[in-house]
């Protein structure tokens, strides 16, 4: 076991704070990365706040941070993939049983016994829980560590570990593509990776906003059109004519709007995760035989898939780049949706 430098929420109320965490020695099988950045998500914000308490606790201290670009220090005996030197990421997951159906399908994602890569028990009993990316190293089985293609500047690479597979996982099951007018809702983090890809992907994209200042970093994005969706004849204009809308608001808000905006057997995939439950007229799906579906992150396969689709089309985030001291600004920040479009912490500032 090693110590490592770490900032930490001690509670729900808590700043996060500098702090010392253990790590373990890396075992055969994996992986020890310096940590170059780490993205900050949405989800490090509820959990570290322990938003989501009704579904999962938040035990502390808590260390968020699943958006992890780094450099390769030392490998263990068995690892084939990696050697010390190589530019890797890790997302949201750090373990799962590789053993059942859900794995045996490359979809770790949704394994039972998922791992993940904080505040999930820690079976090696280093700590209590696992702890994340806002940190200056992490020890990872290889099998959850991906390539980082050479290309891609590292700090807005980082959000693609979570931002970048969430979006891009539903949109490939909805096989976004020309021809399909595509609804991103929400322009922040995951919603601007969403924009970024379904215009790669060749559909026609409208951003969804309640921040009329995002419109025209819409448009640079790549969006076709923009809504200001607090505007019901802008709303209306859409009535009946999307494929296929990708919900990616971190708070509460009414479903039913943007699922009248559906064409029939449309549909609109949840990843946005508010804290709230949300309010579903049966109309909403019952007319049109309409679909309403949840998407978590993707699996390792599809991650690596993910990224080097975004090295052939040097997609990367749009990051506001920040030395950790800045982190409860940022958290601030992000819970005004005053975020472009994603903040990436150069952890050489945590030295
Ligand atoms: P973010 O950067 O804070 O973006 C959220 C956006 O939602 C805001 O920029 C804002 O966009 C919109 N919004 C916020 N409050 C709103 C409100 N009251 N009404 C309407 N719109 C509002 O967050 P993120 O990191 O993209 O994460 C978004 C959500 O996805 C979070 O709940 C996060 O936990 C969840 N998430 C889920 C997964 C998964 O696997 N399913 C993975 C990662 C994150 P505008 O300013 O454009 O309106
Ligand atoms: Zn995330």
């Amino acid at each position: 076991m090693y110590q490592t430098k770490a900032y930490s929420a001690a509670s729900a109320t808590s700043p996060l704070a500098s702090t010392l965490i253990p790590r373990r020695e890396p075992t055969a099988r994996d992986v020890q990365i310096e940590i170059l950045f780490c993205g900050i998500c949405h989800s490090d914000l509820h959990t570290a706040r322990n938003e989501w308490s009704s579904v999962m606790q938040t035990t502390y201290p808590c260390v968020p941070g699943h958006e992890i670009v780094g450099r390769v220090v030392k490998v263990g005996s068995e690892v084939t993939k990696y050697k010390a030197g190589d530019t890797v990421g890790v997302g949201c997951l750090v373990d799962s049983d590789q053993s059942c159906p859900c794995c045996q399908e490359n979809l770790e994602n949704l394994c039972a016994n998922g791992i993940f890569t904080y505040n999930s028990p820690d079976k090696h009993g280093t700590a209590p829980v696992t702890y994340g990316g806002y940190s200056s190293s992490i020890v990872v089985d290889e099998h959850f560590v991906l390539r980082i293609p050479a290309n891609l500047d590292l700090a807005g690479a980082a959000p693609l570990l979570c931002a970048g597979i969430t979006t891009y996982s539903p949109m490939m099951r909805a096989k976004v593509g020309p021809g399909k007018k595509v609804g991103i809702v929400g322009l922040g983090g995951l919603g601007h990776m969403g924009v970024k890809l379904a215009d790669a992907f060749g559909a026609h994209v409208v951003v969804f906003t309640t921040s009329p200042h995002k419109q025209d970093d819409a448009l640079r994005l790549g969006a076709d059109e923009v809504v200001l969706s607090d505007h019901p004849d802008q709303m209306q204009k859409h009535a009946g004519s999307f494929d296929f809308i990708l919900d990616c608001v971190s708070a509460e808000h009414d479903i039913n709007a943007y699922l009248s905006l559906l064409k029939h057997d449309g549909n609109m995939t949840l990843v946005g995760a508010p804290e709230k439950p949300l309010t579903l007229s049966a109309f909403s799906l019952i007319f049109g035989r309409r679909t309403l579906s949840g998407s978590l992150i993707g699996g390792i396969a599809e991650t690596q898939e993910m990224l080097d689709f975004c090295g052939q089309h040097n997609i990367t985030s749009d990051v506001e780049v920040i030395p950790i001291q800045s982190l409860n600004e940022a958290y601030e920040r992000m819970s005004k949706s005053d975020v472009k479009y994603r903040f990436s912490i150069d952890m050489a500032s945590l030295k």
